[in-house]
């Protein structure tokens, strides 16, 4: 039997973005972020930058470790006062709450978060 190539599968083919879980014991384990992301979010980010709270690794580390969810407030605390205030105007534009685990601040769609930014009139 002549045995077929796999058919290029683009769903499986996409990008990594998030890192490797193993079960070790029946304890859930999380590998650590490869060396060139932040060592706190696992998203490539300069050191300055606000942390990634949608990072799965962020939210689960971060858990783990304050046994209760990541908020805006946490992502941004080691930030410069400036860029705090930058992230705060931006959030608060968007409506959301830095100090609240809701990180979307209910946004569920990019033309939500567009008519939040820019009003409901200009994205035609
Ligand atoms: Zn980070």
């Amino acid at each position: 039997m002549n045995k077929r190539r796999p058919i290029f599968n683009p769903k499986r083919a996409r990008a990594k973005t998030q890192p490797d879980i193993v079960v070790v014991e029946k304890q859930l384990q999380i590998m650590p972020p490869a060396p060139h992301l932040c060592q706190v979010c696992a998203v490539a980010h300069e050191p300055d930058e606000a942390h990634n709270p949608q990072s799965f690794y962020y939210q689960y580390t971060f858990a783990m470790q304050y046994k209760r969810s990541v908020t805006w407030a946490d992502a941004i605390a080691h930030c410069s006062e400036q860029k705090q205030e930058l992230w705060i105007q931006f959030l608060t534009k968007l409506g959301i709450d830095i100090h609240s685990p809701d990180i979307m601040g209910g946004i569920e769609s990019k033309e939500e978060m567009n008519r939040r930014l820019y009003g409901s009139n200009s994205m035609g």
